[in-house]
C-alpha cells in the first residue's frame, strides 16, 4: 500500500488549485466585479479543497499513522506468530514496510467479531494482526496495490455452517461473499499461521478478494498482465483437469480442483506456505505466481 505517493498528491493538488483558479477566472470574466470574483474564488476554493481532501486525505492519514512508533506489543505478536515477518531483516526497509502495511490495513478495514450485543465475539490484537498480516504478505511485492475497502471482515469463533452457526458438523473455515463481507473462523485463522501444510485461511480468503476485485470470480486476479493471456488460462484448465483425474498429486490439495477460483486460492496458499515444493512440482505455475506477486519465496 502506498503511504505518500508524491506524484499522485501533486496531481490532486494541481486539480484543487485549478478549481480555485477557474472559480476566480469565471467570476471575473462573467461580471468583472469584485463581489462576484470573491464568490467565484470562494466556491472554487471550496470545490478544490473538497477534491483534495477526498482524493488525498487517505494519504495524509496514512503518513501521520506511520510517523508514530510501531507498537512494541504488536511487534512481539508478529515475531511470535508470523514466519514471513520473522524472516524479514530486523531494522530493514522490508520489515518497516510490512509493519506499515499491517497498521494501515488495521486502520482502514472494519474487522469485528460475529454476533451482536453481549453475544458478540470479542477479538484480540493477535487475531486482527493475523488478518492484517495475510494482506501484508500477499501485497509485499506489490507496493502500489490497494485493498478494496468495501467489505467488512467478520470473525467467527470456530468453523461455521451455511447458517453461520458453529455446530459440530460445521466445516467452513472462511468465506468471501461476492458483494459482502469476508468471514473467518478465528480458530482456523490461528492454525493457518501455526502449521505450514498448505492451509492458510487468512491467505486463502484474501486471494479470493484479489480474484473478485476485477468483477469476475474466475481464478484470474486483478491486474495480472498474464491473467487474460492464453498461457495462464491453459495452465488453469490443464491443472484442473489433472486434479479432477488425480494426476496432479502432492502439489496442491484436492480442494483446488473445485473450480477456477478455488484453484487460484489454494495455489496462493501453497505458493506462500510451501514454495519450494510448488516450484519443484510445477515450475510453470510457480513462475506465474512469482511474477504476479512480485515475490520469490522459493528462492532461498
Ligand atoms: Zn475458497
Amino acid at each position: 500500500m502506498q503511504v505518500w505517493p508524491a506524484n499522485k498528491i501533486r496531481v490532486h493538488l494541481g486539480v484543487a488549485l485549478s478549481f480555485a483558479a477557474l472559480g476566480l477566472i469565471g467570476a471575473l470574466a462573467s461580471a468583472w466585479s469584485w463581489p462576484n470574483a470573491v464568490v467565484g474564488a470562494v466556491v472554487g476554493a471550496v470545490l478544490g479543497a473538497g477534491w483534495y481532501l477526498w482524493m488525498a486525505g487517505t494519504y495524509h492519514r496514512r503518513r501521520s499513522l506511520v510517523s508514530t512508533p510501531f507498537p512494541a506489543a504488536w511487534r512481539q505478536i508478529l515475531e511470535r506468530r508470523v514466519d514471513f515477518y520473522r524472516r524479514l531483516p530486523v531494522d530493514g526497509e522490508a520489515r518497516r514496510r510490512f509493519e506499515d502495511d499491517v497498521r494501515i490495513f488495521l486502520a482502514e478495514q472494519n474487522i469485528y467479531g460475529a454476533g451482536q450485543g453481549a453475544r458478540q465475539l470479542e477479538i484480540d490484537d493477535e487475531t486482527r494482526l493475523l488478518i492484517a498480516s495475510s494482506a501484508a504478505i500477499l501485497g509485499h511485492g506489490m507496493p502500489k496495490f490497494e485493498w478494496p475497502r468495501l467489505r467488512d471482515i467478520v470473525v467467527h469463533p470456530r468453523a461455521f455452517d451455511e447458517d453461520y452457526a458453529s455446530e459440530d458438523h460445521a466445516n467452513i473455515t472462511g468465506m468471501v461473499h461476492y458483494q459482502g463481507p469476508i468471514l473467518y473462523s478465528e480458530r482456523d485463522l490461528a492454525l493457518g499461521f501455526r502449521r505450514h501444510d498448505g492451509h492458510n485461511v487468512g491467505l486463502h480468503e484474501l486471494a479470493h478478494v484479489l480474484d473478485m476485485a476485477d468483477g469476475h470470480v474466475d481464478g484470474v486476479p486483478i491486474g495480472a498482465a498474464w491473467a487474460s493471456s492464453a498461457p495462464w488460462l491453459e495452465v488453469i484448465t490443464d491443472r484442473l483437469r489433472k486434479l479432477r483425474t488425480h494426476r496432479y498429486a502432492n502439489t496442491l490439495r484436492d480442494y483446488a480442483g473445485t473450480n477456477e477460483a478455488e484453484f487460484f486460492a489454494v495455489a496462493v496458499e501453497t505458493f506462500f506456505e510451501r514454495p519450494h515444493k510448488l516450484r519443484d512440482k510445477d515450475p510453470e505455475l510457480y513462475a506465474m505466481l512469482r511474477d504476479y506477486f512480485g515475490q520469490d519465496p522459493g528462492a532461498s
